[in-house]
Formats: structure tokens, sequence, C-alpha cells
């Protein structure tokens, strides 16, 4: 079949029809077990009652008036965003790379508004993803995200991980802020030790560059806290969110200190649709669900129910997969034969999981995925597993 929609993506031969919780379901009918959540998007599972109420009865009440009035939908959100974080205020967008570009312009008008206009620079690292804008891409840095798009925006350095040496030397006075995922989600699922957002921290404050996580993958309840970078017990001065935030509406927010946005006056910046009162509504019920102290720990028990039956998959499947890495719900398995062959298998016995850098296939199921559905998704893979062991 020939497609009317631009190839940039190389699809599976799959579709849904519906979903319910940790499960699509095809139009044959056919059930599979939901290991991706719309890469880290549906939390909360597809379809969530409390989700869908809030959003039909948005739907039926308003869908749009614009950021020219006061929408008290994000304003709701905002107050519970601001209760639950470090943040004292945020702006709204559609998309994860919009909330980005949001903190990259924000930490570039905070040094311009302090006097100094020449502070322009942002450290990135090697092997992170900020989204597909042209600052995003040149952000990250990487050839495969920028090949054949430059010229690209100027002021980023691209810095390997985990080089303290090299960060010293880069961390000078010309240095706006430092992007930083607290857990790699497309490079392949990768913690930052917590002695290194420290560490960042500590340099940060030093120096004075602004501080910026990218939370847009590891946020949202899905490492066990509310945002990741709370088991580190440091907090940014600027913080990107998006993907679980929405459940599937599309939402993102870009939060911050008062002092980082101080920039941000009336006119600096502005999205026809962030902040929407469908969005918002919908934000504002995901939050009510997954800033919970009991729905964390929920997580936190589940993430190591499923971490332990995955390191015996790695020990039973050697010659398949080499280990098991990542943070909460938020898991990523490393093969030894190519990820794309371990996520076909997969789909072969009805289970999606997502490729990801370094060679591994994510797991970012539904945070409300039961006990039971783990132990049926770790028996797919073992069968994914062994088809491919017959292969060999
Ligand atoms: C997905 C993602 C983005 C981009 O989000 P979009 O909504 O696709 O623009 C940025 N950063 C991280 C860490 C992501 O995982």
């Amino acid at each position: 079949m020939t497609s009317a929609v631009l190839p940039t993506y190389s699809r599976a031969n799959m579709s849904f029809e519906t979903g319910e919780g940790s499960w699509l379901i095809a139009r044959d009918g056919t059930r599979y077990l939901d290991l991706g959540a719309g890469i880290a998007v549906t939390g909360l599972g597809h379809a969530h009652p409390a989700l869908v109420k809030v959003l039909q009865d948005q739907a039926g009440a308003l869908w749009h008036t614009s950021n020219l009035y006061q929408i008290p939908h994000q304003e709701a959100l905002a107050q519970k965003l601001s209760d639950a974080t470090f943040a004292d205020t945020m702006f709204f967008t559609n998309s994860g790379a919009e909330a980005m570009e949001c903190a990259i312009k924000m930490a570039r008008k905070y040094w311009y508004d302090k006097g100094q206009p020449d502070r322009v620079n942002i450290i990135t690292f090697t092997g992170s993803f900020h989204g597909r804008t042209l600052a995003t891409i040149s952000a990250a840095g990487s050839e495969k995200l920028t090949k054949g798009f430059g010229p690209l925006v100027e002021g980023f350095i691209n810095l390997p991980a985990g080089d303290h040496e090299a960060l010293q030397d880069a961390l000078d006075d010309t240095i706006a802020a430092v992007i930083v995922e607290p857990v790699q989600g497309e490079g392949g699922i990768i913690p930052l030790p917590d002695a290194c957002l420290k560490g960042l921290r500590d340099m940060c404050d030093t120096t004075g560059a602004l501080l910026v996580f990218d939370e847009i993958q590891c946020g949202v309840g899905r490492t066990g806290k509310l945002f990741a970078h709370e088991w580190a017990g440091v907090t940014p001065d600027i913080m990107a969110i998006a993907k679980g935030i929405g459940n599937g509406f599309p939402l993102g927010a870009c939060l911050a200190t008062e002092e980082a946005a101080s920039g941000m006056t009336a006119g600096t910046h502005g999205s026809t649709y962030g902040g929407n009162p469908l969005a918002c509504a919908v934000g504002s019920a995901v939050m009510d669900i997954v800033a919970d102290h009991d729905f964390l720990s929920e997580v936190s028990r589940k993430s190591g129910l499923l971490r332990q039956s995955l390191e015996g998959l790695v020990a039973s499947h050697p010659t398949i997969f080499e280990l098991v890495r990542g943070a909460g719900l938020m898991i990523g398995l490393k093969c030894v034969v190519p990820n794309s062959d371990v996520v076909n298998a997969c789909y072969d016995t009805h289970l999606l999981t997502v490729p990801g850098g370094d060679n591994v296939i994510r797991l970012l199921p539904a945070m409300t995925i039961s006990d039971d559905e783990i132990k049926e998704a770790v028996a797919r893979l073992h069968r994914a597993a062994t088809a491919l062991e017959g292969t060999q």
C-alpha cells in the first residue's frame, strides 16, 4: 500500500482500534500487551476511565480560547505542578521539543537581561535527545539527528557524558546553561548516577550557569518519584516535561524558578495551542493520580518485581540479552543480537516494546500495569528469546 504520509518513520505493519489499560487491540481482535505506552506517554494506560471522563466533559464545555484570556484549567495544572516541584512558574506547550525550546530561550534571555548578552553557550551531553526542532537537534548534536539540516543553531557545546574534566574546562563564564536528561531515554535508558547530578548542581552553582533537566521521558512518576531528579536530592533551575503529563493528549511544559524565568516577560514567548483547556483538564487529572505517595510507591514495587524477573530473563538467554538497567518502570534491556530482531520477535508473541540507542529495547509500561500483566510480559519475552535462539 502506498501512503500519503511522509515516510520519516519506518512503521511496523500493525494498527490498533482500541486500548484498555496495558492492552492494545487490533481490528481482528488480537490483543497486544503494550510495554511501550506510546513511548512513555500513556503512563496511566489506555482509556483510563477518569481521564476519559475529564476529556469528554471538557469536550462538551469548551475546547479553545487562546492565551489572550485566563484559562482556569491551565492555572490549576500550573498550581499543582508548582506545589509538587521546585518550580514557581511555567509555560505550557504541545510537545516536548517546544518545552525544550522554551528552556533554551529562557536561559539565554536570563543572561541577556542580567547584562551579559554574550553568555549564550549551552552545554549538552552525547547520547542525549531533546526533540526534533532545529534548536533541539543542534542541542543534542548527534549526526543521526543533524545530518543534512544545517546550518544548525549556534552555541551548543556537546560533551561526552561522564567526562568531568571536559565539563570543568568548558564550564566558564560564557556558559548560560547545562542541559541534561537525568535518565537518557532515546539514548538507551542510561540513568545518570545521583553523584553526577549533585556534582553538576554544585558546578552550576559555582559558575552561575542555569541547570536544565529534560524530564520529558523520565518524569511524571515513571522512575517511582514524581520527577527523576528527586532521587538525587537536587533541583534544577528549569525543567522540560511532556509525554506522561498528557497521557496521550498533546501537552508539555517548561517549569522554572522565578529567578530563572525572570526574563520571560509579556510578549517574549507564546504558543497558540499551548495550555489549552482540553490539554490542561487532562493534565490536571493526571497530576491528581500520579502526584500521590501510594501511587509512586506502587511504581517502585512493580519495578522491583519486573527487574527481578528480567535479571532471570537475561541469565536464561545470554546469547540474546546482555544486561538490564534503568529506573522504576523505565527499563532498558541491552541486546546481544540486533535490538530490532528482538522487537520483531516480541511482536510475534503480541508484546510491544520500543527500540532505543545502544542496542537496547525499552520497556516503558503503563504505571498501572498489574502484577499478572508483568508476569505475562516476562513470559512473552522468554518466548521471544527462545524463538530467536532457535534461529542462531
Ligand atoms: C520525546 C522526548 C523529547 C521530544 O518530545 P516531542 O514531544 O517528541 O517533541 C525531548 N526530550 C526527551 C528526553 C524525550 O524523550
